[in-house]
């Protein structure tokens, strides 16, 4: 490399989606009629031009509230054709993509649907079913709720561990790799007040409020809190049954304690109660899925998006069945289904 090429700023082709949110982000920064919506309107009127680097964290803000869109009058059928929803969604795929770790596997997030989960599920069922009939275990004996009857409780917390530990680790490069382009965007230090801001907004779902209060929207122009609280049962759910697997490590390794636990347990109580919210925010994010307004989003996500809050339901509705009828002889087969899906989930969390 010699000096003048040195010298030369390095030009970056954007894609034709990220193109779109530029060009949709300059009628946005003359019209600013959603700035008080959300984050990213207050942050796109900082600036003028919108580089790549702008564009993706720009991207990664939106929630897909639909709030902008509704209130558009530029909307289509207008030519402007503004949907912000819609492009920034398309860019989001591309930036999962690209930051996927490792990164040829990026492409999974155009596949992992309803039938690509639902087909690793049963592969694993059956991997698990054929060491259960190798080892000469009897499928439908008596087993009083002990799992470890029928995989060793050690075997289970190497391999689910190790296969968590993976998927944790590629999500952490991934979000690093994000951080890295997107941190060039923003001047100044991030202190402590930010971080505290980012997280009450994140805990909250403040920006699925519609920047009014009243909620975002799903079918049409009517506003609604409804997919906020399917999103807090989601997650709120999963932290509990997160909790639950913590406390019964606790009591296993230090407390001597080993599972079956009694229904009225804390890890039992917490599992419960965190498995139904993960039973019924998913079905409620599925529901509101297929009803949701066709101008938002990509229709291309749909798949992906449908892909894994099925797979949140399924860990969720075979966990609770697993704990309802666990002193029954299908306590076996019901334990092997959820393993299964737990498995499927780990490995695709990075992908989808
Ligand atoms: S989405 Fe439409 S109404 Fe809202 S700021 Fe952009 S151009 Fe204006
Ligand atoms: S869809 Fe909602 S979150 Fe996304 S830019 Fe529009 S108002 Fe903001």
């Amino acid at each position: 490399m010699n000096a003048n090429s040195k010298a030369l700023i390095p030009v970056v082709q954007l894609s034709d989606h990220e193109q779109e949110v530029q060009r949709a982000l300059q009628i946005c920064n003359a019209c600013r009629y959603c700035e008080s919506f959300c984050a990213v309107f207050a942050a796109m009127t900082k600036r003028l031009e919108f580089n790549q680097a702008d564009i993706h964290y720009l991207a990664n803000l939106c929630h897909n509230c639909g709030a902008c869109l509704h209130a558009c009058q530029y909307a289509p059928p207008h030519e402007f054709g503004v949907n912000i929803p819609k492009a920034m969604a398309q860019v989001r795929l591309e930036t999962y993509q690209e930051f996927a770790t490792p990164q040829p596997l990026g492409r999974l997030y155009k596949s992992v649907g309803i039938p690509f989960v639902s087909a690793l599920t049963l592969i694993f069922f059956f991997c698990m079913l054929a060491v259960v009939w190798y080892k000469g275990t009897d499928l439908f004996a008596g087993y009083q709720g002990n799992f470890y009857a029928i995989f060793p409780h050690n075997f289970l917390a190497l391999l689910f561990g190790a296969t968590f530990t993976v998927a944790i680790v590629l999500l952490g490069i991934g979000i690093s790799k994000f951080w890295r382009q997107t941190s060039k965007v923003i001047h100044g230090k991030v202190e402590k007040p930010d971080l505290v801001q980012a997280t009450q907004n994140v805990l909250t779902l403040k920006y699925l409020d519609g920047g009014h209060g009243k909620g975002c929207n799903e079918q049409d122009d009517r506003y609604t809190q409804i997919r906020r609280v399917f999103h807090h049962l989601t997650f709120y759910g999963f932290m509990l049954c997160f909790a639950a697997t913590g406390v019964a490590t606790l009591y296993h390794y230090f407390l001597d304690l080993h599972a079956p636990y009694p229904y009225l347990s804390l890890p039992v109580i917490l599992g419960t109660l965190g498995g139904i919210g993960l039973v019924v925010g998913p079905a409620g994010l599925l529901y509101l899925n297929l009803k949701r307004h066709p101008l938002h989003g990509d229709r291309e996500q749909k798949p992906v998006d449908r892909g894994f809050i099925f797979l949140l339901l399924i860990v969720s509705a075979s966990g609770l069945a697993l704990m309802a009828f666990r002193n029954t002889p299908y306590m076996a087969l019901l334990l092997i289904f959820h393993l299964a899906t737990v498995m499927t989930f780990f490995i695709t969390m990075p992908f989808g």
